[in-house]
């Protein structure tokens, strides 16, 4: 039962990039500018994780932390459709919270803890969307950039204690700088969240417009993962090749 598993992001190209897919035990974090596909991405997941998939994975249900309103119903049936699953089934197995401000993220976790504590097993993925939004609100300017990057690591050790005692994939979305000095420096794409999210996250991946629908995926300074990218197309079911 406490076997890693890896789920699909609905892209062959871009699960073999992971090596397989999102992975139980561990944090992958994806990020990039507004539309890339993040979001699509985490309902894509919302499905794949309960669907069945190698080394006798079974498939189960989903935790879904939703911080900028943009869980939606809709998109997860025609998600759902694609696989051949029934709509209502897959919505049944996810668990949605919205989270109104960055302390209210954190609680939402620690309840969560509570809950996968007493039902073991039950629950695969973690999806937090977006990881990094209320903090850049709650939290502004220099003065209280330490108070934040504290806050926002005490989040992330938590997400690792989730990810590693229940074996959960847990899955987070991050936002982009747009910072002039970064730019010229021809590095315009970095993450937001500086050392703290850099050392919790095991895995980062950077997603990128392309041409209409089409979108890149790239390994961002991994230790683990061959530094490739990989093209995908966001449809009507989800993440595709
Ligand atoms: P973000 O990275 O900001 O979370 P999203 O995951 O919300 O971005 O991606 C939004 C993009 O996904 C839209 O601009 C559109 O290109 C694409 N998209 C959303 N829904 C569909 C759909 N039903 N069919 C095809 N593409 C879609
Ligand atoms: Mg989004």
């Amino acid at each position: 039962r406490n076997q890693i598993f890896k789920l699909s992001t609905g892209s062959k190209k871009f699960d073999k990039l992971l090596y397989g897919g999102i992975e139980s035990m561990a944090i992958t974090e994806v990020f990039g500018e507004a539309g890339c596909g993040k979001t699509q991405l985490s309902h894509t997941l919302c499905v794949t994780a309960q669907m069945s998939g190698p080394n006798g994975y079974m498939g189960g249900k989903v935790i879904f932390i939703d911080t900028e309103r943009t869980f939606r119903t809709d998109r997860l049936r025609s998600i759902a459709e694609r696989f051949h699953l029934d709509g209502n089934t897959v919505l049944e197995n996810i668990l949605c919270a919205r989270a109104y401000t960055s302390d209210h993220q954190y609680d939402l976790l620690k309840s969560v803890t509570g809950m996968l504590h007493k039902e073991a097993g039950v629950f695969k993925l973690l999806i937090v969307d977006s990881i990094i939004a209320h903090f850049r609100v709650d939290y502004y300017g220099r003065k209280e950039m330490a108070h934040r990057q504290h806050k926002l690591g005490q989040l992330m050790a938590c997400l690792q204690k989730i990810s590693e005692e229940y074996n959960i994939a847990v899955f987070i979305t991050n936002q982009i700088t747009s910072d002039l000095t970064n730019l010229e420096q021809g590095d315009a794409q970095r993450p937001v969240g500086g050392n703290i999210l850099a050392h919790a996250s095991t895995c980062r991946i950077s997603l990128h417009k392309d041409v209409n629908e089409r979108r890149m995926a790239k390994v961002y300074d991994s230790p683990y993962l061959a530094s490739n990218e990989v093209l995908f197309t966001i449809t009507n079911g989800g993440i595709d090749d």
